[in-house]
Order: structure tokens, then C-alpha cells, then sequence
């Protein structure tokens, strides 16, 4: 195999999984990234202090998914580690729903719903640490990319990219560009590429706050994540070293609403909902964390769960055994509440 020299624009999951694996397969591998490092220090430290304006979403409710936390287990256990190191909480994501539901029992293969839990932050500092920790790769921060380097090699006829330009100006040449650029937009950033710039449909609003519990520290038993209400939904998800989160997220539309981004607005609206107005109740809450999503947020394959009698049955069971979690305002009591 011909080794190559390869850049990846941009060090957010992305970038680092794809500088792995790639150094992993013998190519030497630098990264670029225009934020900077994560503050030296433990979690509360990485979450409280890392600022990462390329990343608008960075603060806000994750979940490495089971099967993204399996790819990472099979391809780069060393990650895993890492996040376990750094106060990340083994997490099944069906585990909520067995507490739920009186009938419900744990099945042998319930383990493929294992994942990892970790603040974002926190978990891309895992992934960094073990980028750093590969041999063959390089990363190179606040550092932003400017421009593609291109070249015409004699008798190609077209141009081939053969690096980046960097803002100081400085070039890197390789044999390959990865852009894991996240969701800046490539046809505004190069745009040698020649591409029209893509209109981002964002779709949704998370008003995401973090908590960790005043009780010993020991994290509470995690709910059943996600639930829909009229004009919201909540998303109550772990993370490591005894903390959660409790996301309300909106439609980007949903002018009405944007009052969330205030504390004492969140703490109004969550009050109204019995299910999840416990998990707002926790020592430590962080300043309001808001960002604009792409995507929705899927923790099973509907396909998976419609398809597994067992699991359809769970879902069934859960409908009728959490009425709490079903409970709350309409619209007009939560516009209110938002004033
Ligand atoms: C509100 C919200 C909630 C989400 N919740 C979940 C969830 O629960 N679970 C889940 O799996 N996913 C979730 N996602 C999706 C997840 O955040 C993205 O899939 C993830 O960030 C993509 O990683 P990435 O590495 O591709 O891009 P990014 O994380 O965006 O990283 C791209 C990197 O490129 C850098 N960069 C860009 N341009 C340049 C340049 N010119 N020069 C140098 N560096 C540059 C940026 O600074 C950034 O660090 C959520 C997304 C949103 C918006």
C-alpha cells in the first residue's frame, strides 16, 4: 500500500476518527483545526472552559448513539478508555425504559444498546487525547484553513487538490484533503470548488442545561430519553462524572419560544411538566446552553424496534406505563409560562 500524507480539515469527531483510523492504516495524517486545545484540567474543567466557536452545537445534550459507540469500541477501543478515564458512565439506552414499565425484562441482547455517556466536550477530548497518543498523527490547532491548493498535473487537464492554504498563509501539501469541516459550508469556504452554497434548513432548537446531583454525587436512574409534547420536546440524557442533562428543544420557527434561553423562563417552563421537572432540580446548573439543529434525535431504529417483538412490546408497555412523562401543558399554558 502506497503511504500517503493526508490533511483533515477539522478536528471535531469527525476529523480525529478519520486521522485514526487513516494513521492506523500506516498514512501520515495532519489535522487542522481553527479552535483551540481544551484547558488542561479534569471534566468539569474541559466542559466549563473549552471554547469552541467552530462548533455551535458543542454544549448542548449528545448521546454517542450504540452503534457509533460500537464502531468505536471494535475500531478504536483507546477512545473508549479515554472516556471512561475522564468520568464516562457505561449507559444502555433501553435501560430507562425497563424502570419504567412494571412487565418489562432485560434480554440477553439488550447489550447492543450500550453506549458510553459523556458531555461533549468531554468525549471530544477523549477522542483527541487518543489522536494524540496515535502514532502518525499530527494536530495542529487555531490553525483555520482558507483555501484549497491546487495543481494541474501535466496531461490531467483539470486541477487536482494537492493541499491547504492556511490564514497566515502558509501552505500544506498532501495527497489527499479530508474535509470534515462539520457543518461550515464547503462551497462558501472553497470556493475554487466551484459549488453553490447550500441553504441549511436548521429545524430545531435545543435549550439544553446541565446538572449534577446534590445527593452524594450519585448520578439518579436515568429516565426513558425522549419525549414529545405540544410544541416541545424533552430530552433528559446522561453524562459522565454524575451529571445529565435536560434539553427543551423547539422548532428554530418557534419564535414564540425563544424566552427559553433565560433561566428563570427554562426553570418556569420544565416546573410544568411532572415527568421530567424532577431532573431540573440538580446542584450544579450550567448557563443555558442553546444551538440550532440539523437533525433530529434517534437512540433506535424504528425498523430495529417494530421488527423485535420483544422491543415492540417494551415501547407498547412504555406508552401506557409512563403517563407522567405524558403529562403537560397546551401550548397556551406554556406560552404563559414563557411570557
Ligand atoms: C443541536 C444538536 C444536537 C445534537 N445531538 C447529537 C446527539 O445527541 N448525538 C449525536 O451523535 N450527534 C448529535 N448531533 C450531531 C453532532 O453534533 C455532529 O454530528 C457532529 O458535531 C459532527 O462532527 P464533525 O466532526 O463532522 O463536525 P464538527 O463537530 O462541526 O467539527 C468540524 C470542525 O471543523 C472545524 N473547521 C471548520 N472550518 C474550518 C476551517 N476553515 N479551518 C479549520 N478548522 C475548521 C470546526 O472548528 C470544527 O471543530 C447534534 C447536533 C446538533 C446541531
Amino acid at each position: 500500500m502506497h503511504a500517503m500524507h493526508v490533511l483533515v480539515l477539522g478536528a471535531g469527531p469527525t476529523g480525529l476518527g478519520a486521522a485514526m483510523v487513516l494513521a492506523k492504516e500506516g498514512h501520515r495524517v495532519t489535522v487542522v483545526e481553527q479552535d483551540p486545545p481544551p484547558p488542561v484540567g479534569g471534566a468539569d474543567r474541559v466542559f466549563a472552559d473549552w471554547k469552541r466557536p467552530g462548533v455551535g452545537q458543542f454544549s448542548v445534550a449528545h448521546i454517542l448513539l450504540p452503534a457509533g459507540y460500537g464502531r468505536l469500541r471494535h475500531e478504536l477501543p483507546d477512545v473508549v478508555d479515554h472516556v471512561l478515564e475522564r468520568g464516562g458512565r457505561p449507559h444502555n439506552v433501553i435501560a430507562g425504559a425497563l424502570r419504567l414499565m412494571p412487565r418489562g425484562v432485560a434480554e440477553p441482547d439488550d447489550a447492543r444498546f450500550a453506549t458510553v455517556a459523556a458531555r461533549r466536550p468531554v468525549l471530544e477530548a477523549a477522542l483527541l487525547a487518543a489522536a494524540e497518543h496515535t502514532e502518525g498523527v499530527t494536530v495542529r490547532r487555531g490553525t483555520r484553513a482558507r483555501g484549497l491548493r491546487t495543481e494541474v498535473p501535466s496531461g490531467a487537464g483539470v486541477s487536482h487538490v494537492t493541499g491547504l492554504v492556511l490564514d497566515e498563509g502558509e501552505h500544506l501539501s498532501a495527497d489527499l484533503v479530508v474535509a470534515a469541516s462539520g457543518r461550515s459550508d464547503l462551497a462558501a469556504l472553497f470556493p475554487e470548488l466551484g459549488r453553490q452554497p447550500r441553504h441549511i434548513e436548521r429545524g430545531w432548537r435545543y435549550y439544553t442545561r446541565h446538572f449534577r446531583s446534590s445527593d452524594d454525587g450519585a448520578a439518579p436512574h436515568m429516565p426513558w430519553p425522549l419525549h414529545h409534547h405540544n410544541s416541545v420536546s424533552i430530552i433528559v440524557v446522561p453524562g459522565d462524572s454524575d451529571t445529565w442533562s435536560v434539553s427543551l428543544v423547539t422548532s428554530d420557527r418557534d419564535q414564540d419560544l425563544r424566552g427559553l434561553a433565560r433561566e428563570d423562563v427554562w426553570h418556569r417552563a420544565i416546573a410544568l411538566y411532572p415527568g421530567p421537572a424532577p431532573w431540573a432540580k440538580g446542584e450544579q446548573d450550567a448557563a443555558v446552553m442553546r444551538a440550532m439543529g440539523e437533525i433530529g434525535f434517534l437512540l433506535v431504529d424504528p425498523a430495529t424496534a417494530m421488527s423485535k417483538p420483544g422491543l415492540t412490546a417494551r415501547f407498547t408497555e412504555l406508552a401506557a406505563g409512563a403517563p407522567r412523562y405524558a403529562e403537560g401543558p397546551d401550548r397556551g399554558e406554556l406560552l404563559a409560562a414563557v411570557g
